[in-house]
């Protein structure tokens, strides 16, 4: 199982060139789903592995008693070696479609969205509740993207949460004003983790997973450092480290389109 989620976070890594990212914006065809497939594919974070080794939890430890090392990466990054993200000055809206969602969804949401906004400086805008849940064909248009959508699904439906994937994340890019951007993005956590999380009583690690996905969506891909949010499992870091931040950094300050 490991070896096939490390499999799949490296053909993310690999991602999609920029070239294919910014092409202009097509009719619904092959490409544009395929493009935000291997956007969402970035986005995979694991629970706990109850078998997590004892070099492992050493390894945790140290990470965590040194709270990260200061590493970032990012999803797209351009020619030039700028990242690609969203546009700092406006706020990024997002809906919520809470069917299969935890009893106490709007904490979660609250909690998680508003860690990744304080770390990233970015203004996340809630427009409601929504029904949708088209996880396979957001098609964006940059004249009026949709916002991003947070929802809840099992792998039956979203074959990428299969196993222990708690969630996944990612963003579209489009062309705006001549500058490629995040246009808007996908959030779906696994209501099967999300449950034994909340039947657990353990919120905090529900609005961190979230907030995970969140950084895929912004723009972070993961890092090998436990003691980073954006590692590729949770293991019960407590928010984002400070490479997670300096990565986020960077990104706010991307210029305006
Ligand atoms: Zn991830």
């Amino acid at each position: 199982m490991r070896r096939q989620l490390r499999a799949l976070d490296r053909a993310a890594t690999a991602g999609p060139s920029l070239q294919r990212a910014a092409r202009p914006r097509r009719r619904v065809g092959p490409v544009l789903p395929g493009l935000l497939i291997s956007g969402i594919l970035a986005g995979l974070v694991m629970l706990h592995d109850p078998g997590m080794t004892g070099y492992r939890f050493r390894q945790l430890v140290d990470h965590l008693k040194g709270n990260g090392d200061g590493s970032y990466a990012f999803v797209v990054t351009t020619p030039d070696g700028d990242p690609v993200g969203w546009d700092h000055c406006k706020p990024i809206h997002y809906v919520v479609n809470p069917a299969g969602a935890p009893e106490a969804w709007e904490e979660v949401i609250r909690g998680g969205v508003a860690a990744a906004a304080d770390a990233s400086g970015f203004d996340f805008q809630y427009d409601g509740t929504s029904i949708e849940r088209t996880f396979d064909q957001r098609v964006p248009d940059s004249s009026k993207p949709p916002p991003v959508l947070i929802a809840w699904a099992g792998s039956d439906e979203v074959p990428d949460l299969k196993g222990t994937t708690a969630g996944i994340g990612g963003s579209t890019p489009g062309r705006v004003r001549g500058r490629v951007q995040f246009v808007t993005g996908l959030v779906v956590l696994d209501t099967n983790a999300y449950d034994r999380m909340e039947s657990r009583g353990d919120q905090r690690s529900q609005q961190l997973i979230l907030a995970h996905e969140l950084g895929h969506v912004l723009g972070l891909d993961h890092v090998d450092d436990l003691g980073e949010l954006m590692n590729a499992e949770y293991v019960g870091q407590d928010g984002f480290g400070p490479g997670d931040r300096e990565g986020l950094e960077r990104l706010h300050d991307l210029p305006c389109s």
